[in-house]
């Protein structure tokens, strides 16, 4: 009998928890440790900061739903990972030991690295659902008061395409409440050009952002620092191909919503030989600490490196698809491992994503995610923000009944001709 472990229970730790409940020995024990006992569904989040979703409509109560599962949750969250001692320690102070750990924390958000960012400053955030219900309330205020916007990603952040979606989303709703007549749009962005996404561009998103953003009136700051931020203005440098400042911006708002740099959560961070110095797990091609071999990482928090030299600091998303392609490996690895065999499976991490624009949207993918590729796509129209809705749905009703499947995935990449594209490589070690 066995001890697994997994730490966290957003996108990727649900999802690893089912897949890893079906592949595992009706014998070892399975253990989920969150901050909480609720799911809550992230990419929805910036309908919620619009109204167009309510916290109820994308969370779900995990404790019964793991209960017939087979699942101990722990609500109490981790303090500290112990890896030296295959144990966690929790919140209140009790500790739970382990055989196989999998940390799927996602990230902390940095928001303490840019003067004045985030909620508990002058900007919103869309990255957790009560960061986007308190932008509700902001939003409310900008419809009834309207206001120049400034909206996009600081240096360092590596989640780019929520910050396009958002911008769009804003533009779409201010037109219905009729107001958006009154709200000239800044985007802001650390990527040396828009559409780069952390990904050096995907197919042709940059002409398909530039001409949107045209299209709708948002104007761009690219190859932008923002250096701080006051209650109603930002103070950005523009800088050039060697980082250094070649325009200073003052950028007045009544409205910010600014997606922070992400780094890994302090019950890792700074473990030696688990994490970078971001606090990122390491991890091999199968997905797998190299110094402590018994705990993997899935999600955005693993290291994953940039995929080339940009003047400031642009990260490389970690996607739902992305996400899954993880979990499986891991999971596939793990019983493995159990069935006392070595790992064998390696995650295809491509890049799907499907941004929103509250009307339409536009979908890329990259296979791999660093050029050059063999799939390079991208496309716009209506039927992206039905897919969108359409994943929501799926990946909802998916936790809700406990599954691992991932048909709709399927489906989706079947409709967009790339049907194996989440496929496992097998690759033994070397
Ligand atoms: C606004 C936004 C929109 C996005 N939209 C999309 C999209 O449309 N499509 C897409 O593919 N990707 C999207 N992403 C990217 C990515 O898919 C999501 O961020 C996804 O939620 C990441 O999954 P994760 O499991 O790594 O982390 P999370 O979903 O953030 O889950 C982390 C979990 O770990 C828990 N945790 C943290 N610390 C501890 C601790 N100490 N102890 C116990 N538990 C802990 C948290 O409570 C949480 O439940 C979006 C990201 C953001 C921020």
């Amino acid at each position: 009998m066995s001890r697994i472990v997994v730490l966290g229970a957003g996108l990727g730790g649900v999802i690893m928890a089912y897949e890893m409940k079906d592949k595992m020995r009706p014998t070892d024990e399975l253990t989920v440790v969150n901050l909480g006992a609720t799911y809550s569904f992230v990419p929805s989040n910036p309908w919620v900061a619009v109204g167009w979703r309510q916290r109820k409509d994308i969370s779900v109560d995990l404790s019964d739903i793991f209960g017939k599962r087979g699942i101990t949750l722990r609500p109490e969250g981790a303090k500290r990972v112990h890896p030296e001692e295959n144990r966690i320690e929790l919140n209140d102070g009790s500790f739970i030991d382990y055989d196989y750990l999998i940390i799927a924390t996602g990230p902390e958000l940095a928001f303490d690295e840019v003067e004045g960012l985030g909620p508990g400053a002058n900007t919103q955030s869309i990255c957790q659902i009560d960061h986007a219900e308190s932008a509700k309330g902001a939003f409310d205020a900008l419809v009834k008061q309207p206001g120049p916007i400034v909206v996009g990603a600081v240096q360092g952040a590596s989640c780019f395409g929520p910050a396009y979606e958002f911008a769009f989303i804003l533009d779409t709703a201010l037109r219905r409440a009729r107001k958006r007549d009154q709200v000239p749009m800044t985007f802001v962005t650390p990527e040396p050009y828009i559409g780069h996404l952390g990904l050096d561009g995907v197919g042709d998103t940059k002409s398909l952002l530039e001409s949107a953003m045209r299209e709708r009136h948002i104007k761009w700051i690219t190859n932008a620092k923002v250096k701080k931020i006051e209650a109603d203005k930002m103070f950005v440098d523009e800088v050039d191909e060697t980082g250094t400042t070649k325009a200073e911006h003052e950028l007045p708002f009544a409205y910010s919503m600014m997606l922070p740099a992400f780094r890994g959560v302090s019950a890792v961070a700074g473990i030696e030989g688990l994490t970078n110095p971001r606090g990122f797990i390491l991890i091999d091609k199968y997905q797998r600490n190299p110094k402590f071999s018994n705990v993997f990482g899935i999600g955005v928090g693993v290291a994953i490196p940039p995929v080339g030299k940009t003047p400031l600091a642009v990260g490389v998303p970690k996607t739902g698809f992305m996400i899954e392609s993880m979990v499986t490996a891991t999971a596939t690895n793990i019983a493995s491992l159990l069935r006392g065999e070595e790992p064998s499976a390696v995650a295809t991490w491509n890049a799907v994503c499907l941004a929103d624009f509250g009307d339409e949207g536009i979908a890329f993918i990259a296979q791999p995610q660093i050029p050059p590729r063999n799939v390079n796509w991208s496309s716009s129209g209506k039927w992206v923000h039905a897919a969108k809705v359409g994943f929501e749905k799926y990946f909802l009703r998916k936790v809700r009944q406990g599954k691992a499947d991932t048909f709709y995935e399927n489906l989706v990449l079947d409709m967009l001709g790339i049907k194996k594209l989440k496929e496992l490589t097998i690759e033994p070690a070397d």
